[in-house]
């Protein structure tokens, strides 16, 4: 392994640029005599010249030393513990120097006092608490671009994996042999996946060659780690060029393998990107999102073709959609868990659709008063983007919007609701 320190002067890293707290947390460290590092997606976006997202720090010093030195601070994880240090609303992150582990390595890990490293049979690390030094740390890491050590005493770069040229190359590389590091740990791969959209780089070719033997091995990943990861995916402002990585190498089917199998169907598809896309532009200018809405977008051509098969069994449409949606989310669950939080207004928002076919009556002129109505009426836009047929029910919830809350009662109380439609339909703006 070459040993690369880049001395101040021929880069670009400034402390201003820093978080006051990540500079805090690591002179405490200095202080109490450990090492300290900025390390990881900060040293990445600072060489790129863009904000970092957050601050992570690497040091030699154990969680329960950190632990001790920081009084805000929490030891979390069992598979990868590591300490939150909160100042407010920031949270640095400092793990402690991964080690080697190997086959031989629960024995050395025992040896050190404790359970620090499991695998399991198919090579899976199921736990990695073996702590080293900054070079062996640096291995352990997932990409070459994320490897790169910050020391904001002596100002110096630390790069032992080939990271700054990769970076400078715009290339995604996984450290080490791809095979080997995609079975310690699948989500990798979908790593590799975010961060070739998010930074726009491209994979490298073994990099890319590695995944689709190892693809199957993400079935082995708790669903509820799968949530987060897909947090990540879809919620970071750049879900749509994310998911066209994700049907490149098919791995949409390891996380929502029925959506995967209805794609097939184009509408489908273009419902799905328009989510993502409008999703992406929604963070783009700083409105709220909820994983809901792109929740119910990716699992809609589900739901929906589950909708028809209950209507033909000759249920009611509201019992059909409850149905549907229902085994829509049980089955997503064995993959992707979906908290409780998210799947009933995903449930409210496929219901939704039900109740904007009401044209008519005072109930229908509420409609627009329930929390769930914006969501829901987005998801109609969707659906019309998509190219399904609503006979203009989108253009009619969009005029009926305009409308003050009597003028609304009066208009839809009177009857159909549907007459004033027509001649305004220009007002009815397509979702971008
Ligand atoms: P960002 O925070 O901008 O999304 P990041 O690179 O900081 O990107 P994090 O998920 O915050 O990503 O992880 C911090 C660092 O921890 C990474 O840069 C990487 O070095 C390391 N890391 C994270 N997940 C893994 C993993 N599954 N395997 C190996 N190393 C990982
Ligand atoms: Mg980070």
């Amino acid at each position: 392994m070459r040993l690369n320190i880049i001395p101040r002067e021929q880069h670009c890293i400034s402390r201003k640029h820093i978080s006051d707290n990540a500079l805090k947390v690591m002179s405490r460290l200095h202080a109490g005599d450990y090492q300290a590092y900025l390390v990881g997606g900060a040293v990445r976006d600072l060489l790129r010249g863009v904000p970092p997202k957050d601050f992570d720090v690497a040091t030699d010093a154990t969680p329960e030393q950190v632990a001790e030195l920081f009084r805000n601070s929490r030891i979390i994880g069992r598979r990868f513990r590591i300490v939150h240090v909160r100042f407010g609303r920031e949270i640095i992150e400092v793990t402690t120097f991964r080690g080697h582990h190997s086959a031989a390595g629960n024995h050395e890990s025992s040896r050190r006092g404790g359970n620090r490293s499991r695998q399991s049979a198919s090579g899976l690390l199921l736990r990695d608490n073996v702590y080293g030094t900054l070079a062996e740390d640096a291995v352990r890491r997932d990409l070459t671009v994320n490897a790169l050590y910050y020391d904001a005493q002596t100002f110096e770069l630390f790069d032992h994996v080939h990271g700054l040229p990769d970076l400078e190359a715009r290339s995604i590389r996984i450290i080490g042999d791809p095979e080997k590091r995609f079975t310690e740990d699948p989500v990798r791969m979908l790593r590799v996946l975010r961060f070739a959209a998010k930074l726009d780089f491209t994979i490298e070719e073994h990099t890319a060659a590695g995944i689709p033997p190892c693809a199957r091995l993400l079935l082995e990943i708790p669903p509820a780690r799968l949530f987060d990861e897909f947090l990540k995916l879809f919620l970071s402002g750049f879900a749509a060029t994310t998911f066209e990585q994700l049907l490149t190498f098919d791995l949409l089917r390891y996380l929502f393998p029925d959506t995967s199998a209805a794609l097939r169907e184009e509408n489908a598809l273009t419902l799905i990107r328009a989510a993502m896309e409008n999703t992406d532009a929604r963070i783009g200018n700083n409105k709220p999102v909820t994983p809901a809405f792109i929740l119910a977008a990716l699992l809609w051509p589900v739901a929906h073709q589950a909708f028809l098969r209950y209507g033909d069994r000759g249920d009611s449409p509201m019992v059909a959609m409850h149905a549907a949606s229902m085994d829509t989310l049980a089955e997503a669950n064995r993959h992707v868990s979906i908290p409780r939080r998210f799947a009933q207004p995903i449930r409210e928002i496929w219901e939704f659709q039900l109740r904007l076919q009401r044209k008519s009556g005072r109930k229908a002129a509420e409609l627009v008063d329930h929390r769930r109505f914006r969501a829901a009426y987005d998801f109609l836009l969707l659906r019309e983007q998509a190219g399904e047929k609503t006979d203009g029910l989108g253009a009619f919830w969009t005029e009926v919007q305009t409308l003050s809350p009597q003028q609304r009662l009066a208009s839809m109380s009177a009857g159909k609701g549907g007459g004033r439609r027509r001649s305004r339909t220009s007002r009815t703006r397509p979702v971008s």
